[in-house]
């Protein structure tokens, strides 16, 4: 069970270290597979502009269910596609893919937005920007209909890196979306020099803000800050009604969460949009 490296140190495996190491290879495999044979598909999940509880825009969501494993989260796999360096592939697939879609509900939805997720790993890719470009052209879908959302941590770790290739992106007319914001330590200096267009507050924010006390200040705090910067704002993870009102009333601009619409399949979701579906609870 153990044995010496080369410098001497002791390594000790254990039965279930190694089940544990051979599973992670078959996931690389298994993820190869994925993409080769069509596993993946998109859900989407609109966004709704709380002041009328308009759709906006959708949010493309990745979907595996695999043949072997079943239904699989993107908060699983996603990090092990990064860290096999089969994100970028993934990622311009799901950009692909959601754009061609969403070129072709506009034709009954002409203002309808598309945002994507973007891994870190993409966005530094050095041919990030022409391939977004090139999905675009050939879905037919202006760089204006598309925000691609990036996370705090992957902004920070890379700052300069990260700062460049945004204005590259930018220059293309597509908007840019900070994901999950308030679970990362972007500095207010740095948020003020990034060229974003969005922020996205995280939806633990949201959850615990029945919106009392402290937190319905951070949440209203978030939303000031948005505005002196002239950033819209996302709140993710809307659950239910008093969640909706007291966003409404911070004038959080837009909202995406369970409560408003699920994600949702493709072949069903130009129903939601067209409207009568997309509300499970009464407008209010
Ligand atoms: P995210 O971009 O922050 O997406 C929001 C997540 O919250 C989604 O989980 C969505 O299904 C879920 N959600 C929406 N409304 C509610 C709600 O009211 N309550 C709760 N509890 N959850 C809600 P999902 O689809 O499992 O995706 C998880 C994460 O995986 C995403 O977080 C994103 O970071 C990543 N991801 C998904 N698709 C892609 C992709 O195509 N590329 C990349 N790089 N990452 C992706
Ligand atoms: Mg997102
Ligand atoms: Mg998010
Ligand atoms: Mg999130």
């Amino acid at each position: 069970r153990a044995k010496r490296d080369g410098a001497g140190r002791v390594l000790v495996y254990e039965p279930y270290m190694q089940s544990e190491a051979l599973d992670h290879l078959s996931l690389r495999g298994d993820l190869q597979r994925a993409l080769r044979e069509g596993e993946f598909r998109l859900q989407y999940q609109p966004l709704i502009r709380l002041s009328d509880l308009a759709p906006t825009g959708v949010e493309a969501l990745i979907r595996w269910h695999s043949p072997t494993r079943g239904f699989v989260s993107p908060v699983d796999f996603i990090p092990i596609a990064e860290e096999f360096g089969l994100i970028v592939d993934i990622g311009q697939w799901a950009l692909e893919t959601s754009a061609k879609q969403v070129a072709l509900w506009r034709r009954d939805f002409p203002d309808l937005g598309l945002n994507v997720n973007v891994s870190g790993h993409q966005l530094v890719h050095p041919r990030f920007a022409d391939a977004v470009m090139r999905a675009l052209a050939i879905a037919g879908l202006p760089s204006s209909a598309v925000t691609l959302e990036l996370t705090e941590s992957v902004l920070m770790s890379e700052p300069d890196l990260g700062k460049a290739a945004l204005h590259a992106l930018r220059g293309l007319g597509v908007q840019l979306s900070i994901d999950d914001f308030g679970t990362g330590y972007s500095s207010l200096a740095y948020l003020r020099e990034l060229p974003v267009d969005e922020l996205k507050i995280d939806r633990a924010f949201i959850a615990r803000a029945e919106l009392t006390g402290e937190d319905l200040a951070l949440v209203r705090t978030i939303v000031e800050l948005a505005q002196i910067l002239g950033l819209r704002t996302v709140a993710e993870g809307i659950e239910n009604a008093n969640q909706l009102a007291a966003l409404r009333r911070l004038g959080c601009a837009y909202g995406q969460g369970y409560h408003l619409c699920r994600p949702t399949d493709p072949s069903d979701l130009p129903a939601r949009l067209a409207g009568e579906q997309i509300f499970t609870h009464p407008r209010t």
